[in-house]
Parts: structure tokens; C-alpha cells; sequence
């Protein structure tokens, strides 16, 4: 009886530690990013690229050098 007691107890702390363990992955997941990037037309050429790939003065790889 007492044993079962204390598997039950050791059942608890495992799903105790779980759940925190769950908690803080969903915590530390970074926060949901949009499904596409913005795209951008180069300046020069017009070609669309994701933002991120334009240089500062908006131009593409190819275009900025
Ligand atoms: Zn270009």
C-alpha cells in the first residue's frame, strides 16, 4: 500500500517535471514569424527579393556593387 503510495508520488513528480519542462519550451520558443518574407523590388533592375536581401539603398546584390 505504502509502495503505491510512493509510485504514484514518483508518477507525479515525473509529470510535474514535464509539464514545467513543456512550459518553459513553449516559453522559449521565439514568437510565431510571419508565414512569408515582405519582398522588395530592386531599384535598378525591379527585380522582387525578400527586404531583408536588398542592400540599404535598395538595391540587389548584383545592382549594389
Ligand atoms: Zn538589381
Amino acid at each position: 500500500m505504502i509502495l503505491r503510495l510512493f509510485l504514484l508520488a514518483a508518477l507525479a513528480w515525473i509529470a510535474w517535471r514535464l509539464f514545467q519542462q513543456f512550459q518553459r519550451g513553449q516559453l522559449q520558443r521565439p514568437p510565431q514569424q510571419e508565414q512569408f518574407e515582405p519582398m522588395a523590388p530592386c531599384q535598378k533592375c525591379g527585380t522582387y527579393l525578400p527586404a531583408k536581401a536588398l542592400s540599404r539603398d535598395g538595391r540587389c546584390g548584383r545592382c549594389g556593387e
